[in-house]
Formats: structure tokens, sequence, C-alpha cells
């Protein structure tokens, strides 16, 4: 019971994470993926899942998305079992509560940047014309402006992204999935792709699940954690974070150096 002489706790402690992974357990064939993965992640949170190259970064970010059931342990979404909803109703909050960035933006190269990024809304039934204003409206707020009408086949790989981007946030995601958003990028437009993405992100209130073996774009994120082998293991916190820039550069080496960072130009 919490005596009155001691100070309330932290509203970031006491809030429920708005997605976690209990306990996970996911294989494919005889290749154990994930081992007994645990992680929580709060509202609002930039968190990056980091690791090595086949630890089960991904299989984590689908396992938490609901796109792979996992064989044992728990999902859960703001309060309510993932795993255990009907296809139907998962396949719904995906596209719903849920937006995604991969490390190729696949969008769809003969639809216009304005038709991408409704693409989501027009799923939902939401009517043309509104979809396209709130598609149009993410134009300015992430350098694409006047590109509304260009087909996504022409663009760079930088622009593309950032398409990806508004794409994924249109439909106002309370988590935003991103699997090695800059992975396909060099570094200084995976830099500009990263500082929009955080940016957008923190503006909309959305929480960023963010999967990089990149210690450069994992120092973006308020907490890192490093996968191994399956399982989830804490990075110190005091050696990261956002008001600690040089330190989490520090701590990002010491990640890098055993996770084989790949070193982009
Ligand atoms: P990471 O994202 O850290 O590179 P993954 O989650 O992709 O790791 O993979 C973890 C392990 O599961 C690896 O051994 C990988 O080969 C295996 N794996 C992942 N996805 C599949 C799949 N669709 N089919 C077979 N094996 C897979």
């Amino acid at each position: 019971m919490t005596s009155v002489n001691q100070p309330p706790r932290p509203a970031a402690q006491a809030a429920r994470p708005i997605i976690e992974a209990r306990d996970v357990y996911r294989s494919f064939g005889q290749t154990p993926a994930l081992v007994g993965a645990t992680l929580a992640v709060q509202p609002g949170e930039m968190l990056a899942v980091m690791g090595p190259s086949g630890s089960g970064k991904s299989t984590l970010l689908h396992c938490l998305a609901g796109i792979y059931t996992p064989d044992k342990g728990e999902i859960w979404f703001d309060g309510q079992r993932l795993d255990t909803l009907s296809d139907t109703r998962r396949t719904e909050l995906r596209r719903t509560a849920f937006g995604f960035v991969f490390q190729f933006g696949q969008l769809v190269p003969e639809l216009t940047v304005t038709d991408n990024i409704a693409l989501p809304l027009l799923l939902g039934r939401a009517g043309r014309k509104a979809a396209t204003a709130r598609a149009d409206a993410w134009l300015p707020r992430l350098g694409l402006d006047g590109l509304g009408g260009r087909r996504t086949g022409e663009l760079s790989g930088g622009q593309a992204q950032r398409v990806a981007l508004a794409r994924a946030l249109v439909v106002r995601p309370k988590v935003l999935f991103a699997d090695e958003p800059t992975g396909s990028l060099d570094t200084l437009t995976g830099e500009m792709v990263m500082e929009l993405l955080i940016g957008s992100a923190r503006e909309e209130g959305t929480t960023v699940v963010l999967v990089t073996h990149d210690a450069r774009v994992a120092a973006y994120a308020d907490r890192q954690v490093l996968v191994r082998d399956g399982q989830v293991m804490a990075i110190p916190e005091a050696a990261v974070g956002a008001h600690a820039a040089p330190a989490a550069h520090a701590a990002g080496a010491e990640v890098a150096a055993e996770t084989e960072v790949e070193v982009r130009r």
C-alpha cells in the first residue's frame, strides 16, 4: 500500500504499456527465432530494438504487430490480448491502430504520391475527397511539397521513404512500427528520414517501435533494448536517452561493436 508520506510514482512508471510481449516463443520449423521474449513499451515512447542479424528483431516486431502469432506467450495492446483475437479483428486493429514503415517503402509505383498516402484511408472506406485532402496535408510536413501528382516510381529513395512514412502516419496510428526504415538510404538521407519520423511521431503522440542494427539510428530513440538469441535485454538507461546524446553515442558504439553494425557511406 502507498504511504501518504511517499511521493507519488512518476506518471511514466505508472502508465499501462501500450504494447507488450510477455514471454513470447516463435519458431520457424526447427529454427527458434524468439525464446521467451518480454518487452513493454509505454505510450508515446520511442523504443529502438537493436541486435545482430538473425537475433529475432523482425520476428518480435511482427509478433507485436499481430502479423505473426506466437507459439507460446502473450501479446497485449492497449489493455487487450492481441494474439487471441480473430484474424478479422486483428487485421482491423492493424489497419486502424498501427502504422508500418519497412526498409523498402513498398509503395505502389504506378500510383501518385497522394494516392499512395491516401491508400490506407481509402481501404478504410473514407471518401476519396476527404482521403486526398488528408494525404495532401502531409506533403508540406514531410518536405514533399509539389510532389503530390508524381508517380512514386519516379521518386528518389529518400522521397519514397518519406511518402511511406506519410502513408503510415495518415491513419493516426497509436503505434508506428519501423523495421530498418533507413536501411536502403545513404547516411544523410537516412538522418533526414529519422528526424522526420521522430518529429512527426512526437507531434502526433505516436508510440514508435524501431528495429535497427544501426547505432546511429537507435540513438534517436528514448530507450534502446538489445535482442540476442531470441531474448530481449535492457541496455543501461544511464548510457542512453534523448537528453544524453554523447552518452547515447558511446552506448551506441558498444552496441555497434557487439552487433556488427553496418557502416554506410
Ligand atoms: P533479425 O530481424 O534480428 O535479423 P529475424 O527475426 O528476421 O532476425 O530472424 C530470427 C531467426 O528466425 C533467424 O534464424 C531467421 O533465419 C529465422 N527466420 C525469420 N523469419 C523466417 C521465416 N519466414 N522462415 C524461416 N526462418 C525465419
